[in-house]
């Protein structure tokens, strides 16, 4: 078994005919046995942001609406719908997009945090 190693990912959005070409670094704090591993805990961090972010946490409001009528699909004070919203993976593809068309401020979207295991920081001086 070989040694556990830091990456750096570049990953490409768009599609090929439309011809955009632009990436986006990501490296690594934590170490990884390969890159397919390195991959996959990218992928699930980047997830883990977006949820992070997207989640709505229930209001008080809300609890209580369903505490009074559990069939509400609406809270009847800030009209939200109650029901746990499933992972939409396509809302996900989507806010990766913006990602890229946004990447000067994409900072505001996922909140720069040294302890992330994972930046994208520009490729100067990293590992492989
Ligand atoms: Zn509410």
């Amino acid at each position: 078994m070989g040694a556990l190693k830091q990456y750096t990912l570049v990953l490409n959005f768009g599609y090929v005919e439309s011809q955009r070409l632009s990436y986006m670094p990501w490296s690594s704090k934590a170490k990884f046995k390969d890159a397919k591993e390195a991959l996959l805990d990218l992928a699930n961090w980047l997830k883990e942001r977006y949820l992070a972010e997207n989640a709505a946490e229930p209001k008080k409001c809300c609890i209580k609406t369903k505490e009074k009528d559990p069939e509400a699909v609406y809270c009847s004070k800030c009209r939200r719908e109650l029901a746990e919203p499933e992972f939409d993976g396509e809302e996900f593809s989507d806010w990766l997009r913006q990602l890229d068309t946004d990447i000067d401020s994409f900072h505001g979207l996922i909140e720069w945090d040294p302890n992330h295991r994972w930046q994208s920081d520009g490729l100067e001086g990293m590992p492989n």
